[in-house]
């Protein structure tokens, strides 16, 4: 298998993933794995005044969090996929460690299981 070609996707899609996380969040200093979303603070004044944009803002704050929690998981399965290329066991299921196939890989770089495994990747540990 080619490695150095998914580490490419791999890599372009990170940079996207992490362009896309700075717009909603920020990474947490002390655990890069960890990403907040932004909350725009408006002063208790301006959202007394006006309830209407007080709501607004609570409810993009609540859209950005859901963005980054699964911005997060993207971002932490490429991360795990190239630490795995460095370690030399991209490409193995991590529920049977079997191979996972080409296609799947080509769909999906950051894969973590075979298609036969594809519904337990969500229970993998983080
Ligand atoms: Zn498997």
């Amino acid at each position: 298998m080619d490695t150095n070609l998914f580490k490419q996707k791999l890599e372009t899609e990170l940079a996207t993933v992490e362009r896309e996380l700075k717009s909603v969040g920020v990474q947490n200093p002390h655990n890069p794995a960890d990403w907040e979303a932004t909350e725009r603070q408006m002063d208790v004044m301006s959202a007394m005044a006006d309830p209407n944009e007080a709501a607004d803002k609570q409810e993009e704050y609540v859209e950005n969090r859901a963005i980054v929690d699964s911005l997060e998981v993207r971002y932490n399965n490429i991360k795990r996929a190239l630490k795995k290329i460095e370690d030399g066991t991209y490409g193995v299921c991590e529920v049977s460690n079997h191979p996972v196939e080409e296609d799947r890989l080509e769909a999906n770089p950051a894969a973590r299981t075979c298609k036969e495994h594809m519904g337990d990747e969500k229970n993998l540990p983080t």
